[in-house]
Parts: C-alpha cells; sequence; structure tokens
C-alpha cells in the first residue's frame, strides 16, 4: 500500500479555534491510522492578513496536542516557484489577463443580473485587442489574472461525501493571481500538494467548490489529482455557526479550562460519527479504530460540558505513573 501523505493548512490569520483544531486532528488521525504522515503548511500568502504572532500560536497548539508533523513548510518562502507555475499555465493559455476593475465587475454582474443572465464572468477579456490592452496599460492599470475553466463536469470519489459532480459551468474563471501580483489560495496550494507529495487532502466542506477548480488545475498542469475529503462543519449545539466572532472556543481556552490534549483527539475524532466517543489514552488505540467512512454529513454540534465529561473520565482512567510528575508539579505526592 502506497503511504499516504496529508498536509493541515491553516492561513494564520487568527488563533487555532474548535473547528480547525477538529480538522487538524481528523489529518492526523487519518494519516496515523493507515501509517502515513501530515506535515504542516501555513498559507501565509496574503501578507495584508497573516501574523507571525498566530503561525507562533499554532505550533504551539500542534506541540501541545503532542502531534508530531513530518514537514513544516511556508508558503511565504515559496513565491518564485508560484511564478513559474503561473507561467506555465498562462503558457498553455490556461491563465489570462483581465483589466476591469471592482466597479466595473460589479456593474456587469448587476447588468446581467436585471438582464435575468448568471452573474458569472463573461471572459470579456479574452476578447480585447492588442490597442485597448496597451490603453489600459498606458492608464497604468495592473492586470489580475483568470483561470480558464472548462465548462464541463467534475467528478470524484470523495472520502467522506461519495460520489461527487460539480458543474463548472456555472462557475466565473476564478482569480489566481490579485493586480498586486500577490497569489490567492488555489494556486499555491495546488502547487504545493504536487510539490509536497500530498496523496489526500481533507479539509471542511466549505472547500468543496474550490476543490472543481483545484481538480481542473492539477490537469491542467498534467498532474495526479490526488484523493479528497470534506468533513461537514462543526456547529455550536443550538446550531449556530463556529466562528471566533460567534464565541468559539480557542485551542488556548481549551487548554487553559484544564482539558487533556487526549480528550481533545478523542473528542474531535469521534463527534459527527454514531461511533460513542471513548477515552483512549493513546493516539494509536484511537487510529486503530478510526473510519473517515463514518463521518456524517450532518454538522458537528459541539458541547463543552460533553468534553468536560470525557476529560473527567480520560483522567480517573489515567494510571498514577503517567500523572505522577504533574501531581509533584503541584505539590501532590504519594
Ligand atoms: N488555508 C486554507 C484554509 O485554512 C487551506 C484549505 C485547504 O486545506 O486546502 O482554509
Amino acid at each position: 500500500m502506497k503511504k499516504i501523505k496529508l498536509r493541515f493548512a491553516p492561513s494564520p490569520t487568527g488563533n487555532l479555534h474548535i473547528g480547525n483544531a477538529r480538522t487538524l486532528i481528523l489529518n492526523y488521525i487519518y494519516s496515523r491510522s493507515r501509517s502515513g504522515e501530515m506535515l504542516l503548511r501555513i498559507d501565509d500568502t496574503d501578507s495584508q492578513r497573516s501574523d507571525e504572532k498566530y503561525t507562533k500560536s499554532i505550533i504551539q497548539d500542534i506541540e501541545w496536542l503532542d502531534i508530531n508533523c513530518a514537514e513544516t513548510h511556508r508558503q511565504s518562502t515559496k513565491i518564485e516557484r508560484y511564478k513559474e507555475i503561473s507561467e506555465h499555465l498562462i503558457s498553455k493559455g490556461r491563465l489570462y489577463p483581465c483589466y476591469e476593475s471592482d466597479e466595473e465587475l460589479n456593474r456587469i454582474r448587476k447588468l446581467n443580473l436585471s438582464r435575468g443572465k448568471p452573474p458569472i464572468y463573461d471572459r470579456a477579456a479574452l476578447q480585447l485587442s492588442k490597442a485597448q490592452i496597451d490603453n489600459y496599460k498606458s492608464d497604468g492599470r495592473k492586470p489580475y489574472w483568470r483561470f480558464l475553466l472548462d465548462h464541463h463536469d467534475i467528478f470524484w470519489s470523495d472520502l467522506i461525501r461519495g460520489h461527487q459532480k460539480i458543474d463548472c459551468s456555472s462557475f466565473s474563471d476564478p482569480v489566481l493571481i490579485r493586480a498586486d501580483g500577490s497569489y490567492l489560495y488555489s494556486l499555491p496550494s495546488v502547487t504545493d500538494d504536487i510539490d509536497m507529495g500530498i496523496t489526500d487532502v481533507l479539509r471542511g466542506e466549505d472547500h468543496v467548490s474550490n476543490t472543481a477548480t483545484q481538480i481542473q488545475i492539477f490537469q491542467a498542469l498534467g498532474e495526479k489529482v490526488p484523493n479528497f475529503g470534506h468533513h461537514s462543519l462543526m456547529v455550536l449545539k443550538d446550531g449556530s455557526r463556529m466562528s471566533k466572532r460567534d464565541g468559539a472556543m480557542s485551542l488556548s481556552d481549551i487548554r487553559s479550562s484544564g482539558i487533556e490534549p487526549m480528550t481533545l483527539m478523542n473528542y474531535c475524532a469521534r463527534i459527527g460519527t454514531s461511533d460513542s466517543i471513548e477515552p483512549y489514552q493513546k493516539i494509536d488505540e484511537l487510529a486503530s479504530t478510526y473510519d473517515l467512512s463514518k463521518l456524517s454529513r450532518a454538522p458537528a454540534r459541539f458541547g463543552f460540558d460533553e468534553l468536560e465529561a470525557l476529560n473527567k473520565k480520560l483522567l480517573q482512567n489515567k494510571s498514577f505513573e503517567s500523572v505522577k510528575d504533574r501531581l509533584s508539579e503541584i505539590g501532590i505526592s504519594d
């Protein structure tokens, strides 16, 4: 069996919250269950929003969980490589320059909607004459770049959702490079997945439509498409969205509330499945029972009370030997 390789790819624009932690833990346990590995990729191409302090705190959280990343990469160090790949796509006619401003794009969108047409980009940039392009350039406009999608259906067999079919004719050609030259997420992500030999991409279902675009980029580059799995998102018990603004707990909140790393591992690996959540003490015990296909497509409901109850069970089952040092740190000895 080929060794699988996964990646956890957070953007360092905030602290990890329980929802991101679940993606991390699912990736890690899946890699362990198949004797594979997982690497950490810091998606920091957006220099405006990325912050080193978040990269540090992500690494700290991963260490606290005792998760072993085979490699660590930062996208901000790979800009030359992304340039190479974009030039390759340009030479194949799959990446094309556009000159519309945001206001112009908005106006065209509204016009299309008012005429009952779908608000998708009409590829007007492909019809520009050389004189028009020269005019834009002499006006000082810098192009942004879109990927020319094939307007056909994309299929894949999702590790969690099963057979998927996405009709790409309903999408605008996605922008891969902004007018200031910075890269949006898809091109660096596909480039790294290729360069780092990623076999399986496991991420939240908010990325399903990106996957269709990304599959087309892999194909345009003549590369093997990895397996994809999209897990449902985590919501709060009342069904409301989990985001920092809505009060989702950060990993550091969880840590300081006394939750053990293995409690969080057990909880995140099993929540959203029909399996009961067990207080395993060791990652390999958990990994050996792990089955991705058991993840439900319904949102996973997070309850801190459940996490606390599991933590109690886990602590009760711990041997004295395993907690001896920590007890003596707080002045308790046998
Ligand atoms: N940086 C992206 C995110 O945090 C990565 C998504 C992916 O795993 O491809 O959403």
